[in-house]
């Protein structure tokens, strides 16, 4: 299997090209048709996998595609909530890599540091956005960040963030996406809080377990 027979579109295969990557890891082969075709994901992966670009590539192809097809509003389109700064940083490293022919606009966002370059990087636009829990409830407070154009929302490392105690606050981002969008559930492992918390944010999903 080959990136060219997942359908890919020119400007990601360039990307992946530059990268050097000539095969999909097996995630990225199962997700990947699946996420195109704008199923409900629950994934199963550790970290190491290829876990992120199975995510970052089609999520990509999506919103490009959808860039040319139609001039809607403008608004954050995919958000990726994930539990630490340097998964957030590694995610958004990803899109950089296999995004840089398309056009798209993507950021990061973590606390620790001052929110000033982050704010004045989403009034400018924003169509992806990397966020920990924390920082992304505290600018949506601020009234910087809105969710209500989100098409596509993925869950990384949904276990961490139980075992960090991020799931009240992972709650409360849920609660403010739009009912209508495809949501994409990744955890290293499923204890059942967390296959409970799948069960209610995802519809009919397509199960990938690595
Ligand atoms: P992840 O599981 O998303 O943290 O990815 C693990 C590492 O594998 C990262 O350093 C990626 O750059 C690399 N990687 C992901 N997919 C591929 C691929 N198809 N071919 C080669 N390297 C890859």
């Amino acid at each position: 299997m080959t990136f060219n027979q997942l359908n890919l579109i020119e400007p990601i295969l360039k990307a992946l090209e530059k990268e050097g990557y000539t095969q999909p890891t097996p995630i990225q082969e199962q997700s990947i048709p699946l996420i195109l075709q704008r199923k409900d994901l629950l994934g199963c992966a550790q970290t190491g996998t290829g876990k992120t670009a199975a995510f970052a590539i089609p999520i990509l192809q999506l919103l490009r595609n959808e860039q040319t097809t139609e001039r809607g509003p403008k608004g954050i389109k995919a958000l990726i909530l994930t539990p630490t700064r340097e998964l957030a940083i590694q995610i958004e490293e990803s899109f950089t890599a296999y995004g840089r022919f398309t056009g798209l606009r993507h950021l990061v966002i973590f606390g620790g540091v001052s929110q000033h370059a982050q704010t004045a990087a989403l009034q400018r636009g924003v169509d992806i956005l990397v966020a920990t829990p924390g920082r992304l409830l505290d600018l949506m407070n601020q009234g910087f960040i809105n969710l209500n154009s989100i098409k596509l929302f993925v869950l990384d490392e949904a276990d961490r963030m139980l075992d960090m105690g991020f799931v009240h606050d992972v709650k409360k981002v849920i609660a403010k996406l739009p009912v209508k969008r495809q949501t994409l559930f990744f955890s290293a492992t499923m204890p059942p809080e967390i296959t409970d918390l799948a069960n209610t944010i995802l519809v009919n999903p397509a199960k990938v377990e690595v």
